[in-house]
């Protein structure tokens, strides 16, 4: 029996950098979600000015989407081709958070998701997993962190990156994606009532590390 854990919450409060961590030490792999759901954005990223639900339904047979693994680092295919370096630019973000408030699309990639967790030991992060995708998974983990924290920590990993970025446009854009996460109708953002909750404003992220850990501890050894 495959094990799994569950880290959700809002965009930018780290989850991504924190199971990475994880993977890396229970030798998980790391699901990265939010992938999936880009490299779906990728795809219409051509098709920005026609991006209305029944446009987008009546396209997604032709999307082919692979998740491959390699040396436990996610890999995002489309069509066969690797896209895993085209998908964090703000435009795909703001395709990703339109597209993934429909229903098609989520009953798309949900049947991908599960399946990864289906045939390995996972640490998957995103918006539902603990709601939607694993409802019965090992240990489920809330993350959040106050809107400036969370703008200012991508401000900060962008320039760390050379990526030119204004504070201000990342703050509003986080607020942006929070308010579709939170009031689509479909799978919103929402605390699983066996979850963790936990925020992480004000902490390191050795710290955030040493909490998870110590709960995941509990339960899987
Ligand atoms: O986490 P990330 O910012 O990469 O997610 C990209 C987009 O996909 C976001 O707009 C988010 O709302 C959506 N998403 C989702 N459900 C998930 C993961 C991501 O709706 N499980």
């Amino acid at each position: 029996m495959f094990k799994s854990i569950a880290i959700d919450g809002p965009a930018g409060a780290g989850k991504s950098d924190v199971s990475d961590i994880l993977a890396d030490k229970l030798n998980f792999i790391h699901v990265d979600t939010g992938a999936i759901y880009r490299t779906v954005a990728f795809y219409f990223k051509n098709k920005k000015d026609r991006l209305d639900e029944t446009f987008v339904c009546s396209k997604l047979n032709n999307v082919f989407i692979d998740v491959k693994f390699d040396d436990n680092r996610q890999k995002m295919l489309l069509g066969g081709v690797d896209v895993s370096d085209k998908l964090r630019s703000d435009e795909i973000s703001k395709i990703a958070a339109k597209i993934s408030q429909f229903r098609c699309v989520r009953n798309f990639l949900l049947p991908i998701q599960r399946g990864i967790a289906k045939s390995n030991n996972v640490i998957m992060d995103g918006r539902d997993i603990a709601t939607v995708v694993l409802p019965s998974a090992n240990v489920k983990f809330f993350l959040t962190a106050s809107l400036e924290e969370r703008a200012m920590r991508r401000f900060k990993q962008l320039k760390s990156k050379n990526v030119e970025c204004q504070y201000d446009e990342i703050l509003s854009s986080i607020r942006m994606r929070d308010r579709n996460d939170l009031d689509r109708a479909n799978s919103p953002l929402e605390v699983s009532k066996d979850a963790i909750f936990f925020d992480t404003t004000g902490k390191t992220i050795d710290e955030v590390i040493e909490f998870l850990m110590f709960e995941i501890k509990k339960v899987i050894n």
